[in-house]
């Protein structure tokens, strides 16, 4: 399912431009557009999921699969050894400013 007024569905459909490092089926990975950390990517699914808030069990593949991403694309960053962080942030009080879920990398 996928929101024609959302941004990352947006992004996801190339309707807007964004540095997109990765995608399949069911994933899309992008820079931030305003990074926090020398690696700053975005992994976000194609389907419009708002927040965890809205999470349910059939979305239990998909949160596998952006971790599993996440650790692809940390490899091809070189930054395994030196590690990283993930983050989704849930709601307007945890800072969350795009209701379309994404793990930041
Ligand atoms: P959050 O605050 O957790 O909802 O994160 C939203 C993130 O999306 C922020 O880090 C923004 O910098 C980023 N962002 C907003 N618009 C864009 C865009 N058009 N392309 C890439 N990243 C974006
Ligand atoms: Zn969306």
């Amino acid at each position: 399912m996928s929101d024609p007024s959302c941004l990352f569905c947006r992004i996801a459909r190339r309707e807007i431009p964004a540095k997109i490092v990765h995608e399949d089926d069911g994933l899309v990975a992008f820079w931030d557009v305003n990074p926090q950390a020398p690696t700053h990517i975005l992994i976000i699914p194609r389907d419009h999921i708002p927040s965890l808030n809205d999470l349910e069990p059939k979305h239990r593949d998909v949160i596998g699969d952006v971790h599993l991403l996440a650790r692809e694309l940390a490899r091809a960053e070189g930054i395994t050894s030196g590690g990283w962080r993930v983050v989704m942030n849930c709601g307007a009080d945890a800072g969350q400013t795009v209701f379309h879920i994404h793990l930041h990398l």
